[in-house]
């Protein structure tokens, strides 16, 4: 009988985040696929559980699943764990779970702690849409693009962000995205946990006040207001982008896509008698 695969949530920063059924099967497997060995075992060590432990990565995937597959294949049954929280999510791992589907392995996921949702849950921002990006592009143009492209999703918008390139994405947004709230979820679950909320600018502001930007951080940034939400009209959007130097046409995506309106929309609402 081949074994199972069990997709294993961990905790992303107290120790105390790990669900019982989770514990069971760590302890029940007969071996751990995680991301670093040393990470793995302070988890393992706090809950008194010693485990042969396999490391996989990015760099190493594709040779630790086929290793893991025939492990499986022979019976085994494995944990695959991340760093913290849910495998798989801004984490390697999908190889692994494709290539054991794909040969008829059981893959069971064990849910438990995500950043995503642990920011989510608790922003205050809608919740019944979001648009997860993953990790921003590190390099600023094509984060910009990004956040252009996202601009008229109809969605709460959840990524994770490096503290030493969050300023430059606040002010990125305040820029891009128009007005709109934004809520920076800081060290979830762990001694410094913050909320800090506001518009970019305002958030941007109290993060620069400090000496450094520390830690790991969720940015969720609100939906588009859409037409009802924002008292200018149109027309004086259109002019006052026109004013920071847009030419009409693009003075007109600009506010199409801040409003979450197709250009279309925005030219009929100019044309309009
Ligand atoms: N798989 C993980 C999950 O389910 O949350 C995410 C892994 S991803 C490599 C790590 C990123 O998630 C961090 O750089 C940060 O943006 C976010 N993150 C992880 N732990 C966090 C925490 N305690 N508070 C806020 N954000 C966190």
């Amino acid at each position: 009988m081949t074994g199972v695969l069990y997709i294993l949530a961990t905790p992303i920063g107290n120790l105390e985040d790990l669900t019982l059924r989770a514990l069971r099967i760590l302890k029940e497997v007969q071996r751990i696929a995680c991301e670093d060995t040393r990470q793995t075992r302070k988890l393992l060590a706090h809950y008194g559980i010693s485990k042969p432990l396999v490391s996989y990565h990015e760099h190493n995937e594709a040779a630790a699943c086929h290793s893991l597959v025939e492990r499986l294949l022979a019976g085994e049954s494995v944990a695959l764990v991340s760093d913290a929280g849910t495998p798989l999510i801004s984490d390697p791992g999908y190889r692994i779970v494709a290539a054991a589907r794909e040969r008829g392995i059981s893959v069971v996921p064990i849910p438990g702690p995500s950043a995503l949702l642990a920011a989510l849950s608790a922003s205050g921002l809608p919740t019944d849409a979001f648009h997860f990006a993953g990790f921003l592009p590190a390099k600023r143009s094509r984060r910009q693009r990004l956040l252009e492209d996202l601009a008229g999703e109809p969605a709460t918008l959840v990524c994770y962000e490096a503290p030493h390139r969050i300023l430059e994405t606040l002010e990125d947004i305040e820029r891009l995205m128009g007005p709109r709230r934004v809520v920076l979820a800081r060290e979830l679950t762990k001694v410094h946990e913050e909320f800090l909320t506001g518009s970019p600018s305002e958030v941007r502001a109290s993060l620069a006040a400090r000496p450094v930007v520390k830690g790991e951080i969720t940015l969720l940034i609100a939906r588009a207001e859409g037409p009802l939400g924002d008292p200018t009209p149109l027309a004086d959007a259109v002019e006052a982008a026109m004013s920071e130097g847009l030419n009409r046409m693009d003075a007109i995506k600009a506010v199409a896509r801040r409003r979450g309106l197709a250009k279309r929309e925005v030219y009929q609402a100019l044309n309009r008698p």
